[in-house]
């Protein structure tokens, strides 16, 4: 059978044979034959010239992601095959200090829209897309048959699967049994609950940063906001923060928590927890004349599209502005963001902004990004979307 064809308007070729691996609908001039939801298509320029194998999302904006430029490839179970071997060789090069780390990382290990993540002895994976939705089952085996005897659990509940015309499926798909795992991380050891934590249990792609932001931790009176299961809390305690107060919306976050900084025989009367909202817990700080000498502030994605990116600056500048107002000169500010669309210049814009209005002099002492197992290809740069400033009080 011909595969069908997906055909470009004049001009519109120009990305992909700069590689970029999307396809948005604007793009397209017509399609030829009738591809599946995920089925694979020839694209081609309107002069007809072959630029890609891609795999069809007839319902998505983002209406094709490429498989493969090269003409001579077939997409089949041997070339996801080829891709995940490439994926885990990566990994196996970076000796991450961990037992838990992102092994597959989408569109930078050439299988747009699958993540695979590994939390010691449990897998979990997240489909995204209508393209590798469509080869699920494959790819089940071929992660079987590289982890012979692994628990494999489904997380596919991000919201992005929507816009592909996808419904969640969450659950386990390899193996039974308990969800939730130990894992470690820089000799500190943390429970992950892959079935109900976020994203896929754990926020893997702050690994790095939490070690860079403990530097600053000794003697260090700490406000950790957005803690979530306290990773920042365990890894500044470990450091010898004198005290740390952790926020969090979430109840069963703070719970688990606790739990972590117990396992780790970290000393809970360091430690004070508030179940609130970031935005108002740190005006009362400051109606209280509280203080401190560390402040993280790892907020969730207040941008998840494009529209939402004035929004969510408001939102960044808010809350960077009243820490800041809590930062005792001599004192670091560790600040991110992990919406995609607010780039790091207009990140460091707000964050500007917001040292102005608090009046405080602040430094940029070092950018922090996501960690290395979430690596960016350069022909997909909307792969990056965690971006931290480490800041210095100055005055
Ligand atoms: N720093 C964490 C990850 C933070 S994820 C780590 O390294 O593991 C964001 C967290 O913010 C979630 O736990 C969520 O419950 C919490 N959250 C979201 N909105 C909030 C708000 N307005 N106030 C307080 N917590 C909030």
């Amino acid at each position: 059978m011909k595969t069908p064809r997906l055909i470009l308007k004049p001009g519109r070729e120009k990305s992909l044979l700069r590689r970029h691996p999307w396809i948005f609908s604007g793009a397209v001039d017509r399609v030829e034959g009738e591809p599946a939801d995920g089925g694979t298509v020839t694209v081609s320029s309107s002069e007809g010239r072959f630029l890609a194998l891609a795999g069809y999302s007839p319902r998505s904006q983002l209406r094709a992601r490429v498989w493969t430029f090269d003409e001579r490839e077939a997409v089949d179970a041997a070339l996801l095959g080829r891709r995940l071997d490439a994926a885990l060789a990566y990994r196996q090069r970076l000796q991450i200090d961990s037992d838990a780390l992102r092994l597959v990382y989408g569109e930078a290990d050439g299988l747009p829209g699958l993540v695979l993540d590994r939390y010691a002895g449990l897998l979990v994976m997240q489909i995204t897309s209508a393209a590798t939705e469509a080869w699920r089952e494959t790819l089940i085996e071929l992660i079987a048959a590289r982890f012979p005897g692994q628990s494999l659990y489904e997380r596919s509940d991000a919201e992005v699967r929507t816009l592909e015309g996808l419904s969640p499926r969450v659950g386990p798909v390899l193996g039974e049994g308990s969800w939730q795992t130990l894992i470690q991380e820089h000799g500190l050891r943390f429970h992950v609950d892959v079935a109900t934590g976020h994203k896929t249990g754990f926020y893997l792609d702050q690994r790095d940063n939490r070690r860079l932001v403990a530097r600053h931790a000794a003697e260090a009176e700490v406000l950790n906001c957005f803690a979530y299961t306290g990773a920042f809390t365990a890894c500044t305690l470990a450091s010898g923060a004198r005290r740390v107060l952790s926020i969090d919306s979430s109840a069963e976050a703070l719970a688990m928590a606790r739990e972590n900084v117990a396992l780790n025989g970290l000393p809970e009367a360091a430690c004070e927890w508030r179940e609130a909202d970031v935005f108002s817990e740190l005006r009362r700080l400051r109606d209280q004349a509280r203080s401190f000498d560390l402040i993280i502030l790892d907020p969730p994605k207040f941008a998840p599209t494009p529209a939402a990116v004035e929004k969510a600056a408001r939102g960044y500048k808010d809350i960077n502005l009243t820490a800041m107002k809590l930062l005792r000169p001599g004192g670091w500010l560790a600040t991110f963001s992990c919406s995609g669309g607010v780039t790091a210049d207009l990140f460091q814009k707000i964050v500007f902004g917001a040292a102005v209005d608090a009046g405080a002099d602040m430094k940029i002492v070092m950018r922090m990004g996501q960690a290395a197992d979430h690596a960016v290809a350069l022909t997909h740069p909307e792969g990056e979307y965690l971006k931290g400033l480490m800041l210095y009080r100055a005055g």
